[in-house]
């Protein structure tokens, strides 16, 4: 019953009281559909690779096939397999997140070194596929778990890079504003029209659900970024334009920051 709220009432009964436990039994129902939608599209997400990946073991298994053509059709079953790692490895990521009461590891993150690696792993990603620039004002760090942040940071990141086409720019930038320390991804990419993006932090909602998954996404990013931001008291902001770019933003209160490092 902990996660429902109860309404408990005390009335006089005789000389005795009598206690009435009264249930929101709509928000039962509501949670229940939750789960069960969210059981069906990790079945969903875990059948797809998995039929694929079946569907190649069996004409490996059953073609004469030359050395090349086997080695095709093993490269295919591998990135499946990676797939459905990456999935299973989310959801533990968001299990972890969503059921752990506990505030998140608070050490000082010094954001040079974040950064620097952000923009190495970009660049591992894009493949010289676009223009990735990282612009550093504040001279701040962040109070918070690395891993998390890393995770948060990463997702819109990695983003950024997969919806956008080749030729397209990137920027990542560290900056003041105010008390805060402001974290964002801007994009050249193709952007998303104002009805999504209230959504996009739900579990599995894709904008484009073929688009997601050429590019390997599982669905889960941004449902991880809104975790690891409100643990650490901060927010997300979206701004985005249909054909123009998106603009993604974590901001830190200024609790959450670090003076910088001598
Ligand atoms: P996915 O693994 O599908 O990328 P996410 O939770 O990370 O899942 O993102 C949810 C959806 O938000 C994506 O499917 C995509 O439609 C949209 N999206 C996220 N980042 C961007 C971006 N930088 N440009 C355009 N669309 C984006």
């Amino acid at each position: 019953f902990e996660q429902f709220a109860l309404d408990i009432q005390i009335f006089p009964y005789g000389d005795k009281q009598k206690l009435l436990l009264s249930q929101d039994v709509s928000q039962i129902e509501k949670t229940d559909s939750m789960r069960r939608d969210f059981v069906a599209n990790v079945s969903h997400e875990l059948k797809t690779p998995l039929t694929v990946l079946s569907g190649f073991l069996e004409t490996v298994q059953e073609f004469d096939l030359n050395e090349a053509d086997r080695k095709k059709y093993l490269d295919l079953m591998s990135v499946q397999a990676e797939r459905m790692k990456t999935l299973v490895e989310d959801l533990l990521t968001l299990a972890k997140l969503e059921g752990n009461p506990e505030p998140p590891v608070t050490q000082m993150i010094p954001m040079d070194n974040m950064l620097a690696r952000l923009q190495s792993d970009a660049e591992g990603l894009s493949q010289g596929r676009h223009q990735i620039k990282l612009e550093k004002t504040s001279q701040r760090n962040v109070f918070g778990d690395d891993l998390e942040l890393y995770s948060a940071f990463g997702n819109l990141v990695f983003n950024a890079i997969r919806y956008t086409p080749e030729g397209g720019n990137v920027i990542i930038r560290w900056e003041d504003c105010g008390e805060e320390g402001h974290f964002s991804v801007i994009d050249t990419g193709p952007g998303i029209s104002e009805e999504h993006v209230p959504r996009l932090t739900e579990r599995f909602y894709r904008v484009d659900r073929s688009r997601s998954r050429d590019t390997g996404g599982t669905g889960l990013g941004m449902a991880i970024v809104k975790h690891v931001i409100s643990r650490h008291h901060g927010e997300l902001k979206i701004k985005s334009k249909l054909g123009e770019g998106s603009e993604f933003s974590l901001s830190f209160p200024a609790q959450r920051m670090a003076p910088p490092k001598n």
